[in-house]
């Protein structure tokens, strides 16, 4: 059987996986200890340039932004490489690539006059906004002082083109005057145990099992009680999947999976993914985790006994222990499974 992929409209481009921080709840495992894989210059022009097209302008305008519409810089931490980051930028608005922004978590503001001048440089160069990462996970590694510089610098560069995700946390980071980097446990205590996701959005996938298992904040349940609960957002969409700098097409919020190469974006939509050939995605595509579960332990995967703390925690698991058997074609960046706990 053959599975079409829809036209993608709006997607995200990791530079590469390497990260200033290794954010518990992080869904693409990113951290410093990745290999300094940035994209080359070439790839990162041929991907831009079948980007170019089919990408589609926020509802406001291409020089607007919109969090499902354009394309946005991400990683990984792009300002990393901030010369790679400009260049992509620069060739993006060479492309006529609509409603461009790029996702940071701040660790390099470190003084106004360089935090303005480097947003300035991508603004000169065509950017069109910027989103600002808070959450407690960012607080660990980032103290919250160059958050609020960026965002003030931000909002009198690109105005309304600034988003804050998630603005619920900037708000009671700022009502409870921190400053500096604080631990998740001393977050924890400063709130309460519960409550620390209040109003919030928060996926409990990629690395974030794996490091909030233990806090004891969210109840674990049998493997079967996950069977019938759909993906949240839906898998297979066209709006907010992800390239990564080896060419994967990232599905959504998934990492670790690879829906094929962007580079044959074409045979993808046109032909469809051969589900033969991609067993592990074909289970999940066709949403049979009763299925990938039972072909995981064939393999010698065994259940957890305790549980897992959501859908995406049974996914990942079993992936992880399927990627370190065998070469499965979607379960790609290998590093991903590596990376998990980091
Ligand atoms: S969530 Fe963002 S800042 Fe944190 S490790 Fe992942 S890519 Fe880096
Ligand atoms: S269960 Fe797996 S495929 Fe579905 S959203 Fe979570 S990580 Fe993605």
């Amino acid at each position: 059987m053959k599975i079409r992929l829809p036209q993608p409209i709006s997607l995200g481009f990791l530079l590469s996986y390497k990260c200033s921080a290794s954010c518990k709840h992080c869904m693409y495992a990113c951290s410093s200890k990745w290999k300094d894989d940035w994209i080359s210059h070439e790839d990162l022009y041929k991907i831009l340039s079948r980007m170019a097209g089919i990408i589609e302008p926020c509802p406001y305008g291409a020089n607007s932004i919109n969090l499902n519409y354009g394309l946005h810089f991400t990683g990984g931490e792009p300002f990393l490489n901030f010369d790679l980051l400009c260049e992509a930028v620069e060739m993006a608005e060479e492309l006529d690539i609509p409603s461009t922004f790029v996702e940071t978590n701040c660790f390099w503001a470190v003084n106004d006059k360089s935090t303005k001048e480097k947003l300035s440089i991508l603004k000169n160069k065509g950017l069109k906004g910027i989103l600002i990462s808070v959450n407690p996970f960012f607080l660990e590694y980032v103290p919250f002082e160059r958050t609020e510089r960026t965002v003030k610098y931000s909002y009198e560069l690109f105005g309304h083109n600034l988003i804050v995700y998630q603005h619920e946390y900037y708000k009671r980071f700022r009502s409870l005057n921190i400053s500096k980097k604080m631990s998740f446990e001393d977050f924890l205590k400063l709130e309460g145990r519960t409550d620390f996701a209040r109003n919030t959005e928060f996926f409990i996938s990629g690395r974030a099992p794996y490091k909030i298992m233990n806090y004891n904040i969210y109840m674990k349940n049998p493997a079967k009680r996950f069977f019938k609960q759909p993906c949240n957002p839906p898998f297979i969409r066209s709006w907010h999947n992800h390239v990564d700098n080896y060419g994967n097409i990232v599905p959504g919020y998934c990492g670790g999976l690879s829906l094929g190469s962007f580079y044959n974006l074409d045979e993808l939509t046109n032909d469809g993914i051969d589900s033969e050939e991609y067993p592990v995605l074909n289970y999940i595509i066709s949403d049979n985790f009763e299925g990938l579960l039972s072909f995981a332990k064939e393999r010698g995967y065994k259940e957890s006994k305790g549980g897992y703390l959501s859908k995406c925690h049974l996914c990942v698991d079993i992936r992880k222990y399927l990627a370190s058997k065998e070469d499965f074609k979607e379960l790609k960046p290998e590093e991903f499974y590596q990376h998990l706990e980091d």
